[in-house]
């Protein structure tokens, strides 16, 4: 996978999003990953380190969270959500599965400094 790619437009879309809220620093970013999107995090954090050297993002940190795996079934005809370890359908055992979505990559939120106050726009604040 293309992890360097992937980690200069996580980058430039962190640092645009910033500048919009003012903040002074970017600690960190948070990511939503299909189970199979191919996006391991600790490339985009290994390239992010090397990237962002001299940024407002220099010395971010990323969070990663995968995101279940939506199927249907072929035989029942239902669509669950099943992890990666267990691949068969929860209602009937089928393996014949279509995948409906599992390549997700989603840039979720940012945690900003601005102005030296700490700032989460999209949380709760809460960390
Ligand atoms: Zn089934």
């Amino acid at each position: 996978m293309h992890e360097l790619s992937i980690t200069q437009e996580i980058l430039r879309y962190s640092l645009q999003e910033a500048l919009r809220q003012g903040a002074d620093k970017i600690r960190t970013i948070r990511l939503r990953l299909g189970p199979f999107s191919g996006i391991v995090p600790e490339c985009i954090q290994m390239y992010l380190d090397l990237l962002s050297e001299g940024t407002i993002a220099q010395g971010a940190k990323i969070e990663a969270v995968t995101l279940p795996l939506k199927v249907r079934c072929r035989d029942c005809g239902r669509e669950s959500e099943i992890t990666r370890s267990r691949i068969a359908c929860p209602f009937c055992s089928s393996l014949r599965l279509q995948i409906l979505s599992g390549k997700e990559f989603i840039i979720e939120s940012l945690e900003v400094d601005i102005h030296g106050n700490q700032s989460s726009p999209s949380g709760d604040g809460m960390e």
